[in-house]
């Protein structure tokens, strides 16, 4: 269900990693992870994130929840700027905001029980006394689909589905509003996929949770996504509907992207878009639009001049000179 009530604004987010050399370490430039990039979350809706490997769409995520420390821009919640909170106020937020990560082999402490690992949030933030946050843990299990036994496992003693649902219940835990997702299903066989993509959706509905969705396979993010959000080398270049991006691409790397993408209907004909070329180094991305490079509609505009990422109708944003 979407609701025009925004949840969570990005506006200019920046982050860049310096790189350091020479004898002396001095700073020699930097590596523009996430370069100004703006979108806002509406309560209750699923926003994918869609790009290549290195496009800046994970640390985005990161950068919400301050996991990277966001180098320039503003991340309201609710009205709040996250940037201005100190760390113990930041700190009370995550209890809003939490994130689901790619590798949840790796996210998981290997030490601890799957009870232990769900039950950490809630004591993290005060919830309940032992005793309720052992009940809690369990009914959690049950509601991504795990028995209460499995509280006493360990990570290792899972399989990949089921350990990527011991880290959606630790989310869950403190009952939060958005959950950034970040590659949920990428690590997982393409069977459990859409179990967990279901799961996903289920909890969504009965937790009234918001979520940013991050992917780098389309078909993924339009099963589950409301809106989608396609970035290319740390910048967003398009952003619509669902059906309105996939239906009516603006950005020629956003068609390039679909064309590669298997058509259910074998009637209908799309011609593969081949890009020439690899993505560009974030160290030193093109100056003008930073997709010139590998476009097969560049102009000389295209060279010098970034385009703007603007609504061209509908909600329907895109950064491309065709457009205007
Ligand atoms: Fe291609 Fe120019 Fe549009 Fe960039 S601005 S996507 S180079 S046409």
């Amino acid at each position: 269900m979407t609701t025009a009530q925004t949840l969570l604004k990005v506006e200019g987010l920046k982050k860049h990693y310096p790189i350091h050399g020479g004898i002396w370490g001095r700073r020699v430039g930097e590596v523009r992870a996430v370069d100004d990039v703006s979108f806002s979350v509406r309560t209750g809706e699923t926003l994918g994130i869609v790009g290549e490997s290195g496009c800046g769409k994970s640390t985005t995520g990161r950068a919400i929840l301050r996991l990277e420390e966001p180098t320039a821009g503003d991340i309201r919640f609710e009205g709040t700027s996250l940037l201005s909170l100190g760390v113990e106020a930041m700190r009370r937020m995550r209890r809003e905001l939490q994130m689901v990560f790619q590798d949840p082999f790796a996210s998981l402490n290997p030490r601890k029980t799957a009870g232990a690992i769900i039950e950490e949030p809630l004591r993290v933030h005060g919830i309940g006394d032992a005793n309720e946050r052992k009940q809690q843990v369990k009914e959690l299990l049950q509601v991504v689909g795990l028995d209460s036994y499995h509280a006493e496992r360990y990570p290792h003693q899972f399989s990949g589905g089921q350990r990527q649902r011991i880290g959606i219940a630790r989310a869950l835990a403190v009952r939060p509003k958005l959950i950034v997702a970040d590659e949920p299903v990428s690590a997982l066989d393409v069977s459990i996929q859409s179990q967990v993509l279901n799961l996903l959706e289920d909890l969504q509905e009965s937790f009234d949770l918001t979520y940013l969705f991050i992917a780098h396979d389309l078909s993924v993010v339009r099963h589950i996504s409301d809106r989608v959000g396609v970035m290319y080398l740390g910048r967003m270049v398009e952003l619509a509907d669902r059906d309105e991006l996939y239906n009516n691409p603006i950005h020629p790397y956003t068609q390039a992207l679909l064309s590669a993408v298997p058509v259910p209907d074998p009637d209908a004909k799309r011609e593969r878009i081949i890009l020439k070329g690899d993505v560009p180094s974030p160290r030193n991305p093109p100056a003008g639009c930073a997709f010139h490079t590998r476009c097969p509609h560049v102009m000389d505009i295209c060279r010098k001049v970034r385009p703007e990422f603007t609504d061209q109708g509908g909600g329907h944003f895109a950064a491309c000179h065709l457009t205007g």
